[in-house]
């Protein structure tokens, strides 16, 4: 991947510092005059920007969107797009925003512009996921996937440490487990070693230099790599098991993948050691799982479920819900060997070679 625009999946994908001051002529190359822009309530400072550079295109702005896609925000976001006569969405945040715009892209197939604040990769996936009734279900249609990125490194400068960590782990776990997907290609096994690597530099420089726009922008690109995996192809045990954690515990997105990752991959590399390889030799250390545990605990990431909150009585009925519904993994998965992973990423044990 080399220059500032790539295109993929029909995405136009741009990099660079203050590509968001360009969202105008997006929205132009679009065919599109009236743009609602959507943020999280704490990035509605971001809302106002964007709107200002829109200028008269800036059709009105939503800053009310919110952890898992609530069908009762998307529908007050909805009645914003019909009052507002908007013609396309643009979403400036992380997963949450983009995962409202395109709540609204389903339901109203306008296009969309989507300018990512963390490393979380939804932009790159044309997967939805929203909650009803305190129920997350999850579809995969390219009619939400975004028309276009703006990774504009100045907007992910802005993450406090530990959610630049977290998210990036998040990232990461896309990739590590597109190594071993069912249905990987060649072509997605480079995709996710080139994201892995870069966002392992990447990570490891924004944590001494938070500012570094040079590497910031890496870390981006390593996420959109990571992103694109994702939105490719069929994630299994680690995806499963932290989607079972956050959703019926309530555990935050980016810290449950940070803590899940090193064990789940533990547990896969048992099955595929030669496919999980490359994250050991990135990462100089004796295998997968070991290693991405050590990363983690030198970018200073949360190491235990209890950290975040999880109970200890709680681990039997998350192993429970995590294999109610059967899905493809390289491993056999036991009850037992489920409970026992628990247990250790509960503890922040390091997990076995
Ligand atoms: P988020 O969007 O929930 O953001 C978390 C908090 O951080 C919010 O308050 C937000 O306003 C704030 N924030 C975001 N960027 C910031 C910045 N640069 N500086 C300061 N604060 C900032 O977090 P996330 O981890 O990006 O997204 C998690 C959600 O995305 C989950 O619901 C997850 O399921 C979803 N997701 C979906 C996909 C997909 O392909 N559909 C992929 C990854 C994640």
């Amino acid at each position: 991947m080399d220059g500032s625009s790539t295109e993929l999946y029909n995405q136009s994908v741009r990099f660079g510092v203050g590509v968001r001051r360009e969202v105008l002529a997006e929205v132009e190359s679009l065919g599109k005059q009236r743009a609602l822009v959507l943020t999280t309530p704490e990035q509605s400072h971001l809302s106002l920007e964007i709107a200002e550079y829109l200028g008269s295109s800036a059709g009105g702005v939503f800053s009310s969107a919110t952890m898992h896609t609530p069908v009762e925000v998307t529908e007050k976001a909805l009645s914003h797009v019909n009052s507002t006569d908007a013609d396309c969405l643009i979403a400036v945040g992380g997963g949450s925003t983009i995962g409202l715009s395109k709540a609204l892209a389903l339901r109203t197939n306008l296009p969309q512009i989507a300018i990512p604040t963390t490393y979380a990769g939804s932009e790159a996936t044309p997967i939805l996921g929203q909650t009803e009734n305190g129920v997350k279900t999850t579809l995969k249609d390219i009619r939400v996937l975004p028309e276009t990125i703006l990774y504009d490194p100045e907007l992910v400068a802005t993450l406090p440490k530990s959610m630049s960590v977290n998210s990036g782990l998040n990232a990461m776990a896309h990739a590590a487990e597109g190594l071993y997907a069912e249905d990987r290609t060649p072509e997605t096994t480079a995709l996710a070693l080139e994201g892995l690597e870069t966002l392992i530099k990447g990570l490891s420089k924004v944590v001494k230099t938070p500012d570094d726009l040079v590497a910031r922008e890496n870390t981006q690109r390593g996420a959109w790599a990571c992103g694109t995996v994702l939105g490719r192809l069929g994630m299994s045990l680690h995806h499963k098991l932290c989607h079972t954690l956050g959703g019926s515990f309530n555990l935050p997105h980016a810290e449950t993948h940070a803590v899940i990752l090193p064990h789940a991959i533990a547990f896969n590399e048992v099955a595929e050691p030669d496919l999980l390889k490359p994250i050991s030799t990135l990462l100089e250390g004796e295998s997968a799982g070991t290693a991405l545990w050590d990363f983690a605990q030198s970018l200073g990431a949360p190491l235990s479920l209890a950290e975040l909150g999880m109970k200890v009585t709680e681990l039997e009925r998350a192993a429970d819900l995590a294999t109610q519904n059967s899905y493809w993994n390289p491993r056999e998965i036991t009850p037992e060997a489920l409970i026992a992973l628990l247990q250790n990423a509960q503890a922040g044990t390091r997990p076995g070679i």
